[in-house]
């Protein structure tokens, strides 16, 4: 059987049928440009505010980084805790961490039959990276935060037991199917081009009094307002067929860099190397490539240990990084806010930004969402 060039997460087919496109012009409340899983949690909190609601996407629902992903559900930001103490203070990086959390408690009460809380493995892969959990996991208990050092059939490193995973395409298909139900207009297949308050379509416009721009990769296209400060880059994934039980949570190794999880079906999906190939990486094209192709098979062969189980999936998606891996999530003008640039690690993050986002396109004050709005411009892009 030949290799399948999709993500290894099914799309239903009844909810996989496209949605309509946007021709004619439409008003709304609030619009909301990108229907993955933050977008979603925007349109989602504007219909849950009483607002009317239309969601726009280039592609289908979750088209982008939101169904192509790893599936990892993990608190905090694309730092370690250690990392975000120290870049961001201790009070607000602990602050985004119990959010993250809180997150984590409502997609699984949300979701159940998605959500599998089983934790996260941090395994260490040398002695530098084992003394640095050490130091991840000193800053997270100092924090009250679940943590506990781990050895066994995994490796060695840091658990972190409120951890998950999940299928992020499912979780976005859902959403989608309850937003529309609740009234909200979704179109797909129509790219838009955003103006100072307006969305325009190739046949069709936009008028809203609130614009949440809710895009990780590509949104230097989309927003160049923050293009100095938010570059995409192509991560790749690839899936095997099902193999006996081996790994009872995701797992990320090598500083993060390398991250593979067994899905219920027994099928391990692996992603990582990017740091290898970094000049080729930062893309917006999502097709997998054949060096970081076979990278993955040797990842999958000598440190993952499956040298023989056969590979039916291969697939990419791409997402933007900032300089100061923190998220974008800022008002770019009155009424206009934006939230991307995940770092790799939106599942979690992306629908609370999409929201602060949208307090801040609607002139609503943040409350505790505040720790999540950029502190103001950085330096240009390229971590
Ligand atoms: C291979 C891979 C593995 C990953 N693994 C993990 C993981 O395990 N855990 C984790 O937390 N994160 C992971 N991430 C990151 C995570 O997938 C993203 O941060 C997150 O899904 C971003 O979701 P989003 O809704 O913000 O944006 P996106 O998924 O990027 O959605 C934005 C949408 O906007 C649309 N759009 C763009 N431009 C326009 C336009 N001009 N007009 C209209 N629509 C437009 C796109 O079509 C897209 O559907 C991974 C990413 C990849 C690619």
């Amino acid at each position: 059987m030949g290799v399948v060039h999709d993500p290894v997460w099914p799309r239903d087919d009844r909810a996989a049928q496209a949605g309509p496109r946007l021709t004619g012009s439409v008003q709304a409340d609030v619009c909301v440009v990108g229907l993955g899983g933050s977008g979603l949690a925007a349109v989602d909190e504007a219909l849950r505010m009483g607002r009317s609601v239309v969601g726009i996407d280039a592609g289908p629902v979750a088209g982008g980084a939101a169904g192509r992903n790893g599936g990892f559900l993990l608190a905090g930001t694309a730092d370690f805790h250690h990392d975000a103490v120290a870049r961001l203070g201790r009070e607000r990086a602990a602050a985004i961490y119990r959010l993250t959390l809180r997150e984590l408690d409502g997609l699984e009460l949300a979701l159940p039959d998605i959500v599998r809380r089983v934790g996260s493995l941090r395994a260490a892969d040398s002695e530098d990276e084992m003394a640095d959990c050490e130091r991840m996991l000193a800053a997270l208990r100092a924090d009250g935060f679940d943590a506990e050092s781990y050895e066994g059939p995994e490796g060695v490193g840091v658990l972190l037991p409120a951890d998950g995973a999940f299928d992020p395409l499912a979780r976005c298909l859902h959403m989608a199917q309850a937003a529309r139900s609740e009234g909200a207009d979704l179109f797909e297949h129509t790219p838009v081009s955003v103006g100072s308050i307006d969305v325009t379509t190739p046949a069709g416009r936009i008028d809203c009094d609130a614009l949440v721009i809710a895009v990780d990769g590509g949104l230097e296209r989309v927003v160049p307002d923050v293009a100095s400060r938010v570059r995409t880059a192509r991560l790749q994934m690839l899936a095997t067929e099902p193999v006996p039980p081996r790994f009872a949570r995701p797992v990320y190794a090598r500083w993060g860099y390398d991250y593979w999880q067994q899905l219920p079906s027994g099928a391990v999906a692996l992603g990582g190397c990017r740091d290898l190939f970094a000049d080729d990486e930062w893309s917006l094209d999502p097709t997998p490539t054949e060096p970081v192709q076979r990278a993955l098979d040797r990842l999958l062969a000598e440190r993952v240990g499956l040298p023989e189980a056969r590979v039916t999936h291969r697939w990419a998606g791409c997402v933007g990084y900032t300089d100061d891996r923190m998220p974008i999530c800022e008002l770019v003008r009155p009424g206009v806010a934006v939230a991307g640039g995940y770092c790799g690690t939106g599942n979690v993050l992306g629908p609370l930004c999409a929201r602060t986002a949208l307090r801040l396109a609607l002139g609503l004050p943040l409350d505790e969402l505040t720790p999540l709005a950029s502190t103001g411009a950085s330096a240009s892009a390229g971590p």
